[in-house]
């Protein structure tokens, strides 16, 4: 896997059960973690804001979560978007939850930005499109600059 600021990152078996057990770092750091829970940029795209929850342990399905950890999850999501709006990062958000065979359970925050309505008419219908156009035109220290300023924004509020 290719990390948002173009380093190689290896690690074996599941990503998401790695990136838990810190088998990998990204260069960001965590902007969250507790005992179930990892929150930080996206590990593969340089869109700032763009922040994935996933739990620790190895979960597929939904329904593998327990009620508790269900909430506490869209609790880290919310929280997670309301600190991005008080800064001003950004106002708007697609919450894209992604359940699929031998995939670990993850809920992804992605702001959305007006370059991306210049690109397409739908986020959803054209994610595949935001990605590429991140990979090939944010891929620069600016940019990963500001993917560490803003972990670090949210890491205090976390904090707090
Ligand atoms: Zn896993």
């Amino acid at each position: 896997m290719i990390s948002y600021n173009n380093k190689e990152i290896v690690y074996k078996g599941c990503p998401g059960c790695a990136y838990g057990k810190h088998e990998f770092e990204l260069d960001c750091g965590m902007a969250y973690e507790n005992e179930r829970f990892t929150m930080s940029q996206d590990w593969e795209l340089p869109i700032k804001g763009f922040f994935i929850v996933s739990p620790k342990r190895h979960v597929e399905k939904l329904c593998e979560l327990s009620e508790e950890e269900r909430n506490e999850m869209f609790s880290i999501v919310n929280k997670t978007s309301s600190i991005l709006r008080e800064k001003n990062t950004c106002d708007s958000f697609e919450y894209v939850f992604e359940e699929k065979e031998k995939r670990h359970l993850h809920v992804w925050i992605l702001p959305r930005y007006n370059w991306m309505n210049d690109i397409c008419e739908d986020v959803i219908d054209n994610i595949g499109l935001i990605f590429e156009y991140a990979k090939n035109n944010f891929r620069d220290n600016n940019n990963y600059e500001e993917i560490k300023k803003i972990t670090e924004v949210v890491k205090e509020e976390f904090d707090k």
